[in-house]
């Protein structure tokens, strides 16, 4: 039996920090999982810039608050959810994602968690556990599952390589260009085809 593992930035929503950066204005903080391939080098560099610009929790989520999911996205993911399981794997954070996952019905989401100190600032992030994506696709195949997963970016490409069809979804052109043998697409249309292909619905 097939189940859908996906990423969430870049898929269903735009980049978090892509639009606290234009909102903040603060231009470094644009840089994202599609730019840079290791994880904990990208947070530690967002913690300190939040620190330097005085940055609290509840600064980002009012950003955060005010974004939409992409175009189409509510209605391919109440399609997928309407024919097979779902679940939304994501490196971003509990306290970030909740006003996205209201907006997209509240699919399951597996995330990371924040800490923040009494004030509001965010002083660490903690990730559920290493290889969390990954993990998540081995999980499933110990269930019995067969695992399609969907993703964009850097921090993808282990999930998609372990799971039994990977399909990059409007991934950058330096991802395509390291990943030649993934296939890509760039509308929910075409990444409905090949869920119904591969699992046969
Ligand atoms: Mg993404």
């Amino acid at each position: 039996m097939y189940i859908v593992c996906s990423d969430l930035e870049g898929i269903y929503t735009p980049e978090i920090w892509i639009s606290v950066s234009k909102h903040t204005g603060i231009d470094e903080l644009k840089l994202t999982t599609r730019d840079v391939n290791d994880y904990n080098t990208l947070m530690r560099g967002r913690l300190s810039l939040l620190k330097q610009h005085n940055l609290r929790l509840k600064d980002i989520q009012k950003v955060i608050y005010q974004l939409e999911p992409l175009e189409g996205a509510r209605e391919f993911l109440d399609w997928i959810r309407s024919v097979m399981q779902l679940i939304i794997v994501s490196d971003t954070f509990i306290e970030f994602a909740d006003p996205l996952m209201e907006k997209l019905g509240r699919p399951t989401l597996l995330c990371h968690h924040l800490t923040t100190d009494e004030a509001g600032n965010i002083t660490g992030y903690n990730l559920r556990q290493q290889d969390a994506k990954r993990k998540v696709v081995e999980a499933l195949q110990n269930l019995n599952y067969k695992v399609i997963a969907i993703g964009d970016s850097y921090n993808d490409i282990s999930m998609l390589r372990h799971a039994e069809k990977a399909i990059l979804f409007r991934p950058p052109q330096n991802v395509i260009d390291e990943n030649p043998d993934i296939e890509y697409v760039t509308s929910y249309e075409e990444l409905k085809r090949i869920i119904r292909e591969t699992a046969g619905i």
